[in-house]
């Protein structure tokens, strides 16, 4: 199997250290809002690429973080007053929510920075005591730069070529109150406390870690100091990985990741989507129109690594995509149920074969870069092949094998072959603003009648002073 090595900036055959293990990290995201469909595409991808990897046999440790510390996450709870623990609890429960709408298996596990401040401050210490890292008068740690030669060697970028773009950064620094850094490459690695934001004790200063360091950290703890496949969005070759290379080579003394992979990014009107431009959508604002299988197949349509523009046009295509494979799996198993076909115990051998070029057509693409794109071409293909061939004459074992060859495919892609019974967000929304209209009409009956509908949908209500709140039981 080959993937692309932003490193080596080449495709390469993926050789992880131990023939039958594979470790993983993947950057997860911050949580201080719902996620935007944007974030959504590395979960969907890189779920994905590991579910096919347990195909080809490998045991996967598949490391993905909730950076759970933040800026943002501080400055979205002092607008609600409430402790910055309470939004990060919040919105990592929505997104897992989110997560399993998409079918995004959870991981083998998602630490929390918070939880990992130990192994943080370790790690610092080491880095100050090997001469990588330095602390000034204030408690901020920064790393210095300059002492890791291969700093740059993901990005491709050199210091003398940044040292340029940096002259005006120097200035800056100035105004910024970061003059005590020796050298504007350094970047922190501890900071100290503000008021009233969340802190941890330390031997430099009361204060939190910066974002690269929890990522070194996790992935040092649960997958150990030489990790198979790190990745991410494409946006955080630098200075995210870059910044994680130089402290984990520089801590552990071996290279980190042996392979980096990077998605390209969600667009929207052929611009990046982002939260700080405003031009994005959440999963969840997607799930009041579709069910989230459709944007995990949107997601899919295109290879990982070119650029995809989302638009309604895109999502209706993935939906009907989507309804021909559930069409046919739901055919198969109503012929199945109602066949005639005799059941014999052993399937012709021109039969035995059925699909299996179709499964070669699936895996090849996978196999180069984990092309999902040009696989689920394969999977029509196979669609296409079961619907003129199977009938309710087949055989069991031949409406079998079918089901079973498009199960296993489909399985890989993450994509459920049986029809969601459940309801769409909007619909509920609907139901509720339809029981309060009865209660206000006094018609109590119609409230019970809906609330006992939706109960029975596993939807609970709860009635509170800021009005109707529902959730997935
Ligand atoms: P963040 O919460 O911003 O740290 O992002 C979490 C993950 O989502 C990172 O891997 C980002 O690279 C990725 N990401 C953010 N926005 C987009 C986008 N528009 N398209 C694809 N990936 C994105
Ligand atoms: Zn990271």
């Amino acid at each position: 199997m080959k993937i692309y090595n932003t490193l080596t900036r080449r495709k390469e055959e993926l050789v992880p250290q131990d023939p039958k293990k594979l470790t993983m990290y993947v950057c997860g995201p911050t949580v201080y809002n719902l996620i935007h469909i944007g974030n959504a595409r590395p979960m969907i991808v890189f779920d994905t690429f590991r579910r096919y990897l347990e195909y080809k046999g490998y045991e996967v440790n598949y490391v993905s973080n909730f950076t759970d510390v933040d800026d943002k996450i501080i400055n979205k709870a002092k607008e609600e007053g409430v402790p910055s623990e309470v939004i990060s609890t919040r919105y990592i429960e929505e997104c897992k929510k989110d997560m399993e709408g998409m079918n995004i298996r959870p991981a083998t596990t998602h630490p929390l920075a918070t939880q990992e401040i130990d192994g943080m401050i370790e790690m610092i210490s080491q880095l100050i005591e090997k001469g990588y890292a330095y602390a000034v008068e204030d408690g901020t740690v920064y790393f210095r730069v300059r002492k890791f030669p291969e700093y740059g060697k993901l990005s491709h970028k050199n210091l003398d070529d940044l040292e340029s773009g940096h002259r005006k950064e120097k200035e800056a620094i100035k105004v910024s109150g970061e003059e005590t850094k020796e050298d504007p490459f350094d970047f922190v690695l501890w900071k100290p406390k503000k008021e009233g934001e969340p802190y941890w004790e330390s031997p430099w200063c009361e204060g939190r870690p910066g974002w690269h360091i929890e990522c070194s950290v996790m992935a040092r703890k649960y997958l150990g100091d030489e990790i198979d496949i790190h990745a991410g969005g494409e946006d955080l070759i630098f200075p995210h990985h870059e910044n994680e290379i130089a402290q984990s080579e520089a801590a552990n003394g071996v290279q980190f990741s042996k392979y980096w992979m990077h998605n390209a990014f969600l667009n929207i009107d052929g611009e990046k989507m982002s939260k700080s431009k405003g031009n994005f959508f959440t999963v969840r604002d997607i799930s009041q129109h579709y069910d989230l299988q459709v944007l995990r197949f949107f997601m899919l349509s295109a290879h990982y690594r070119s650029p995809l523009n989302f638009s309604d046009e895109l999502m209706e295509s993935a939906k009907n995509g989507l309804d021909r494979i559930v069409n046919t799996a739901e055919n198969l198993d109503y012929i199945l149920n109602n066949s005639t076909g005799r059941s014999e115990t052993f399937l012709p051998d021109e039969d035995q074969d059925f699909g299996s070029e179709y499964v070669k057509k699936f895996e090849e693409p996978m196999d180069d870069d984990c092309n999902t794109a040009d696989a689920i071409a394969a999977v029509f293909e196979l669609v296409r092949a079961i619907n003129s061939a199977v009938n309710e004459s087949s055989s069991f074992q031949f409406i079998a094998l079918a089901k079973d060859r498009l199960q296993v495919l489909c399985e890989i892609l993450g994509i459920k072959t049986e029809r969601k019974k459940e309801v769409l967000d909007s619909d509920i929304e609907a139901l509720i603003e339809e029981r309060q209209a009865a209660r206000k009409a006094k018609n109590f009956a119609r409230a019970d009648e809906i609330r006992d509908m939706l109960a029975s949908m596993d939807i609970i209500l709860e009635d509170t002073r800021e009005g109707v709140k529902w959730h997935r039981k």
